[in-house]
């Protein structure tokens, strides 16, 4: 049976992604040897790297006072990374998740964190609005995807909206579905595995000018070498960050799913129109089938990745029933994340318009069976 795999992370990638990297693995550049057992100072493997950093920035248009990193250790270890090197004595947090609630608690140990607004009272079910940034904090960090909750930042504040202060952002569930205005963040990082590639390889792309002004906050101080983003950075002459032995494979999957967006979809524009798309055509579903019901109510904050929702008042017994109609239809990683329950629905990059008409039908049939069942009793 065909799968449809609306997995939140790992997730779906493009098929000529995962093929591509099949042959390479068998054999790399034409060189006879496969790509995980190449020396990553080959210059086949140089011109690659090289080349994934170009992709990105063609894709979001970086510009040249930014560095494009290629680091392990996932978003988590951004985390504490990003306050390691940016953080002097205050930062602000925007608290739209538990994932930017546990960015918020690293960056505790690098000086004081003012937790400016915050969703969690309605289980991060919507994006807080009328807060204000301190002027005298060092940066200003939001989560613009909540994978969890389906809440999304669909805009790049203005530096009027972040009283001035340096905006940073972490990007994993929705880096490169649409376009991002890269010059409005003085750093955006994420994990590969929501929607670049595979787990094993975090991009961070940062603004030169940032970096090494920690001044003499005591912790972490001077920073460890590996945590240091100019370790990474220093052979940019060369267009390559290899100052340890990169995690080759999820960035030739990273190269072949940006190749991907910027040749087969046609960049950034297209992918967020196809998204877009799809994105709707679930949640028209969602709001039509009375059965169910979205949990993101202000309809602004809807994240076009997570789609989340619940059985409607009156359905919640069959919770599991749908779950077991849905996966008996090929439905794989629809259950919702327990904090939040009822399902969830992840439209990354690479799913389909025909995933997403699959599962709008699964959840129609399931509608209809239950009607004829009632017309019977
Ligand atoms: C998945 C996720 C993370 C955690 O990423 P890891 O690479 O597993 O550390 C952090 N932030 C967001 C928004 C995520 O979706």
């Amino acid at each position: 049976m065909k799968k449809y795999n609306f997995n939140a992370g790992p997730c779906v990638l493009p098929k000529e992604a995962v093929e591509s990297t099949i042959n390479a693995i068998r054999d790399f550049d034409n060189t006879g040897i496969g790509l995980m057992e190449i020396s990553h100072r080959t210059p086949g493997w140089e011109r690659l790297m090289a080349e994934t950093r170009q992709l990105w920035r063609d894709l979001l248009g970086i510009p040249d006072t930014y560095e494009v990193l290629f680091l392990g250790g996932g978003a988590s270890t951004q985390f504490f990374m990003l306050p390691a090197n940016l953080m002097k004595k205050k930062a602000a947090y925007l608290q739209t998740g538990v994932w930017a609630k546990k960015a918020a608690k690293e960056a505790k140990n690098f000086g004081e964190v003012d937790i400016i607004a915050s969703s969690e009272d309605k289980t991060y079910s919507y994006i807080p609005t009328g807060w204000q940034v301190p002027a005298d904090a060092d940066y200003f960090h939001i989560t613009t995807n909540n994978t969890i909750y389906g809440t999304e930042i669909r805009k790049d504040f203005t530096a009027e909206e972040c009283n001035g202060v340096m905006l940073v952002a972490d990007m994993s569930s929705d880096i490169m579905s649409r376009p991002v205005d890269v010059t409005k963040y003085g750093l955006i990082y994420g994990g590969a595995q929501k929607n670049v590639g595979p787990a094993g390889v975090t991009f961070v792309i940062v603004r030169k000018d940032i970096l090494g002004q920690i001044g003499d906050r005591p912790y972490m101080n001077p920073l460890p070498t590996m945590i240091d983003y100019r370790t990474h950075a220093a052979e940019e002459a060369r267009n390559i960050s290899m100052f340890n032995t990169p995690p080759v494979l999820p960035i030739f999957v990273m190269h072949e799913t940006l190749s991907w967006i910027k040749n087969t979809v046609g960049g950034l524009e297209a992918m967020n129109a196809l998204n877009v798309k799809k994105s709707n055509m679930l949640y028209e579903e969602i709001d039509r089938n009375r059965m169910f019901v979205g949990t993101v109510t202000n309809k602004e904050d809807r994240s076009i990745m997570n789609h989340c929702w619940v059985m409607a008042p009156g359905y919640e017994e069959l919770q599991n029933e749908f779950m077991e109609f849905a996966k008996e239809r090929g439905m794989v990683g629809i259950k919702g994340h327990r904090s939040v329950g009822g399902f969830r629905a992840s439209l990354y990059n690479a799913c389909t318009i025909e995933d997403v008409e699959a599962l709008v039908a699964c959840m129609q049939e399931f509608e209809k069976r239950r009607a004829a069942e009632n017309n019977k009793e």
